[in-house]
């Protein structure tokens, strides 16, 4: 029997906040509840922005919580779960698609982009409308003179459906509603979608539960799994966490950072209180992340973004 094994793949830019604690907490719960596991893996390929002094106050912050996990972390085995230390891997898996005939060099400035580009689509994405991808090598020449490419897979015309976890069948025509998107920056960086679908893969994870704005993401990573023939893992969404009026959290929201909040409230108390604004808790009181495990139903979540009560942090529950 296979065991499900699920992830925790903090970006170390700056301090967890409340919204990485839920999204921690409900794919500890939800691999937990099955006798799982859970892989820590740090997701720094933005080096620039990324630090891993940051990475060990999330990892500190995770244990204190009682989030424990099974393989990982910053320091781990030589640092192998840190993707900015895995480039040799993404580029033999970048290397088989350029062979499959799908990558090809993108001159556009992001100025360029925004000017071709179709309309936004409802999530704030661009839809690239194609302006290099049939370029003669003659072209491609001159332009590399100019300016290094970044580098776009063609993505084919036909949908891509996948039933998530939590809100059910999702369906995306890739050509339509994507178009071929970035694998490679001009910098030489692999794009996060390209690096999360080969780390899912080779590290095992056959459950990713992670904040509804990145369901549209999914059937691009799914189909990156056909092509390198990865079985592609169970996807769970969850909904945001916003502050009381329906804002987004930020890492800028310096009240609500794990570091402030650990000064006023201890574990139980915070894990109490995003179980309940969670559904899983009919109302609120302190518990463990342990002792939560046994609650833990994706039918009690509710579809939609959950607020914080007013005056929070002051206030810990409504
Ligand atoms: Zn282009």
């Amino acid at each position: 029997m296979s065991i499900t094994v699920g992830r925790f793949a903090p970006t170390p830019s700056g301090k967890m906040h409340l919204g990485n604690v839920l999204c921690s907490l409900l794919a500890w719960l939800s691999a937990r509840s099955q006798g799982g596991k859970i892989i820590l893996r740090v997701e720094d390929l933005d080096t620039e922005r990324s630090n891993w002094e940051f990475q060990r106050q999330i990892e500190d912050d995770l244990l204190w919580l009682g989030l424990t996990w099974d393989e990982g972390g910053v320091d781990a085995d030589n640092h192998r779960y840190c993707q900015s230390r895995r480039t040799d891997i993404y580029l033999r898996y970048f290397a088989q698609l350029e062979e499959m005939g799908l990558i090809y060099p993108c001159f556009c400035s992001r100025a360029e982009l925004h000017a071709a580009s179709a309309p936004h689509r409802s999530d704030g994405r661009f839809l690239y409308t194609g302006t290099c991808r049939n370029l003669t090598p003659e072209e491609v020449a001159q332009k590399r003179k100019l300016r290094p490419p970044a580098a776009r897979i063609r993505v084919p015309d036909r949908e891509v459906a996948f039933t998530d976890l939590h809100y059910g069948p999702y369906t995306e025509n890739l050509a339509e509603e994507c178009g071929d998107f970035v694998v490679r920056r001009a910098d030489g960086v692999f794009a996060y979608q390209l690096a999360v679908a080969i780390d899912d893969a080779l590290m095992g994870v056959t459950e990713v539960v992670r904040g509804n704005d990145l369901l549209s993401s999914s059937p691009r990573q799914i189909w990156l799994h056909e092509l390198f023939g990865f079985p592609p893992p169970q996807y769970g969404h969850i909904p945001l966490l916003t502050a009381f009026d329906g804002r987004r959290l930020s890492k800028r929201d310096g009240d609500l950072d794990l570091s402030r909040l650990r000064t006023l409230y201890s574990p139980e108390e915070i894990i109490g209180m995003l179980g309940k604004a969670a559904g899983l808790l009919d109302e609120y009181r302190p518990i463990s992340a342990e002792n939560l495990i046994s609650y833990f139903d994706w039918k009690k979540i509710p579809l939609e973004d959950i607020r914080l009560p007013e005056n929070f942090p002051e206030r810990l529950s409504v």
